[in-house]
């Protein structure tokens, strides 16, 4: 059975982000051809591409996910999603993460205070869930291939 990896659509050229581009990156699909790849992506089946952005916020000490023109709280959307999508896909032995996202950011994601300064670089929502649940798994930025 072949190893497993988890890896933002974007990158493996899905035209699924918010401005309906891809972020397609051939380092990285090349560097797991013997991989069965599992595609990752909890925007795009919600809130559909093209998309407003969103951003992570800082609300009393707790990080949030709100759209950046309508200013809606959709956090609890996206958890819902993130944690359906690990329950279909348990198991994965890497997993390749988009940097600087809302979602996918590891590490890199501009976390802001609610006037929308830059307060830190941390982990986007999903990057945060999965480090919790896939605690076999090596969890990677994109950077790490390019
Ligand atoms: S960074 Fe993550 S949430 Fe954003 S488009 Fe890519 S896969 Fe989807």
């Amino acid at each position: 059975m072949r190893k497993k990896v988890i890896i933002s659509a974007c990158l493996l050229g899905h035209l699924c982000r918010y401005d309906g581009k891809t972020k397609k990156t051939n380092e990285i699909i090349e560097a797991f051809e013997e991989y069965e790849i599992i595609p990752f992506c909890p925007e795009a089946p919600i809130f559909g591409t093209p998309r407003e952005r969103i951003s992570v916020i800082k609300i009393d000490e707790k990080n949030r996910i709100i759209t950046d023109e309508t200013n809606r709280d959709v956090t609890q959307l996206l958890e819902d999603e993130i944690n359906s999508y690990i329950r279909a896909n348990p198991d994965a032995e890497k997993i390749i993460l988009k940097s600087k996202s809302p979602s996918c950011g590891f590490g890199t994601t501009p976390i802001l205070n609610e006037k929308r300064e830059i307060l830190n670089y941390s982990n986007g929502i999903a990057a945060e869930i999965f480090q919790k649940n896939y605690i076999n798994s090596k969890i990677e930025d994109e950077n790490s291939y390019l």
